[in-house]
């Protein structure tokens, strides 16, 4: 591999026209052995050390993204296009399946994730295994942030709640990129000041305001994240996540029903009034949502 080399799990961005991108990868690739690597599928893309392009191959190029080419985390896609490309070779595409544990609390962390179109919500464990979810990440995001904040390990559980894309970088890797990348520093740091800020909104909002309101500005920020009007809830996991009683959620859900703000049957939900829910929903989730924008 003098001119050439194929990479497993390198990622790249989309090309103008796949046969394009796939007669360039087939130029580019001359041996036999990478080609062998290349028809069997182990190679997701192919660098060309000439000009430091990455190539994909359509079926990595799909993981990357699942918004037609665009790049799916909006941390990442915040990036300058050469700062994203100097990361392309560290980040592997992955699928996360609903109840995988990404990482448990105390353990270090092995990998941080950019979630495409997965959920993972950060969870944390008390002693006598009662858990509270204190967030929720998916592509406004990133898991492992204690990383890049200088923590070795995360004091909460990573659990993957939404099945979906993401792509990871191991630890190593990510440290090595943060001290490179001023511009992945900076939205880091400004992702992880939003989270402080929503972290203190939330203990005041927690105190002050009604279920019934917090509700419909939680239901209002789930479906920012997943950019749907409907989705699938279970009252368990939003009582959960808003550290009430399932009854709790049982009522205030009702009464947004009532007001004909949501619809809700056997955890599908779908918002038929999304002004009118904004404007049942507390103050907080404007707040909250001009930070994480
Ligand atoms: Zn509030």
């Amino acid at each position: 591999m003098s001119e050439t080399q194929s990479a497993g799990r390198v990622a790249g961005e989309r090309v103008a026209g796949e046969r394009v991108a796939n007669g360039r990868i087939l130029r580019l690739v001359k041996s036999g052995p990478e080609l062998r690597a290349l028809e069997s599928g182990q190679v997701d893309a192919v660098l060309d050390r000439s000009t430091g392009t990455a190539y994909l191959l359509p079926d990595a190029r799909r993981a990357m993204s699942a918004a037609g080419g665009q790049i799916a985390n909006s941390l990442l896609a915040a990036l300058p296009r050469e700062d994203y490309q100097s990361l392309l070779g560290e980040l592997e595409p992955v699928t996360l399946t609903a109840g995988e544990v990404l990482y448990e609390s105390g353990e270090r962390i092995r990998y941080v994730y950019f979630p495409g179109d997965a959920q993972v919500s950060l969870v944390i464990v008390m002693p006598d295994r009662k858990a509270l979810e204190i967030g929720l990440v998916g592509r406004e995001g990133m898991v492992g942030i204690a990383l890049a904040l200088g923590a070795e390990a995360s004091p909460v559980r990573a659990l993957v709640q939404g099945s979906g894309s993401a792509l990871r970088m191991k630890a190593a890797s990510f440290r090595e990129a943060l001290g490179r990348c001023l511009a992945l520093q900076h939205e880091l740091h400004r992702y992880a000041y939003a989270k402080l800020v929503q972290a203190r909104q939330t203990a005041v909002c927690n105190r002050f305001h009604q279920v019934e309101a917090r509700l419909a500005g939680w239901l209002l920020m789930t479906r920012d994240r997943v950019r749907s009007d409907q989705f699938h809830l279970t009252h368990q996991f939003v009582a959960a996540s808003l550290g009430i009683r399932r009854v709790g959620v049982t009522n205030a859900a009702g009464a947004l029903q009532r007001r004909k703000l949501i619809s809700c049957r056997r955890g599908n939900i779908r918002i038929l009034d999304r002004n009118g829910l904004k404007k049942a929903a507390c103050g907080c989730y404007e707040i909250v949502r001009n930070l994480t924008g």
